[in-house]
């Protein structure tokens, strides 16, 4: 008996999740961005959609959610404050400390503005997962479209608190990318050296990055780690708040 989890590409680079609890057969998607791909996850698991959580607005996360709603009839929950286009698809309006379950099991909602102020992300205790949308990736976090990095900072920090046995199911394939830029701001952590090399090998054999541990982010991911000796020496920050190295560490993503 377990909570299983499908995960496929969409798009350039989205991923997409499934989640089945055994015993109940109920199922959630993370997301509904292409609804084609998601009918045919579903399709080749055999599994019955029941739950649909949204976690932004962007398009490349919600496209096909319409779509997907009506092939299956699943309950949509989403954030309580967002565009109304999206509103008017969301059964369940969600916020910070709200619980909700797939089957047996349960999953907090957490607020991570920053990309967009309607983020929202899934996480099951129970089972060790975390749906991060796009505010965590693999070596990265999200573009500040709509919020600032001070928002940014404070949602991270809900993230970094978690279980470091946490996995985290990000929503793009971004590791290649946020590895050139990581080593740029940390040239000499050892642990991120020996994983850029583990990413290039899994991208040349085209695996997925995702998901990954909240503690290997921890350990590497500059983005979480604006306190770290090393990082703010590099950047000539020793005597900072953390927030604002954070703010540069973003600030030069931005450039890179
Ligand atoms: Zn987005
Ligand atoms: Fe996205």
């Amino acid at each position: 008996m377990a909570l299983l989890c499908k995960q496929f590409p969409y798009n350039d680079d989205n991923y997409g999740f499934l989640l089945h609890d055994d015993q109940t057969g109920n199922t959630a998607a993370i997301d509904a961005g292409c609804a084609p791909s998601y009918l045919s996850a579903l399709q080749e698991t055999g599994w019955d959609l029941t739950h649909i959580l949204v976690t932004h607005h962007h398009g490349d996360h919600v496209a096909g959610l319409a779509e997907l709603k009506k092939a299956t009839n699943a309950s949509v929950y989403g954030p309580k404050n967002t565009k109304q286009s999206l509103k008017d698809l969301i059964d369940n309006p969600v916020c910070e400390g709200d619980m909700l379950s797939i089957g047996r099991y349960k999953f907090n909602v957490i607020e991570t503005p920053g990309h967009t102020l309607d983020m929202l992300n899934y996480y099951c205790a129970g089972n060790k997962m975390l749906f991060s949308g796009d505010s965590l990736f693999v070596l990265g976090c999200g573009r500040l479209f709509e919020g600032n990095a001070s928002m940014m900072w404070q949602s991270l920090q809900k993230l970094r608190a978690l279980p470091h046995d946490t996995m985290v199911y990000s929503a793009h394939e971004y590791a290649l990318a946020n590895a050139a830029f990581a080593i740029s701001v940390d040239p000499q952590n050892k642990a991120l050296q020996d994983r850029v090399s583990h990413i290039k090998n899994l991208r040349d054999k085209d695996l997925p990055t995702v998901p990954s541990s909240l503690a290997q982010e921890s350990e590497t991911n500059p983005f979480l780690r604006p306190d770290d000796e090393q990082i703010r020496e590099h950047l000539n920050m020793m005597g900072e708040s953390d927030e604002a190295v954070f703010t540069e560490i973003r600030a030069r993503k931005d450039r890179f």
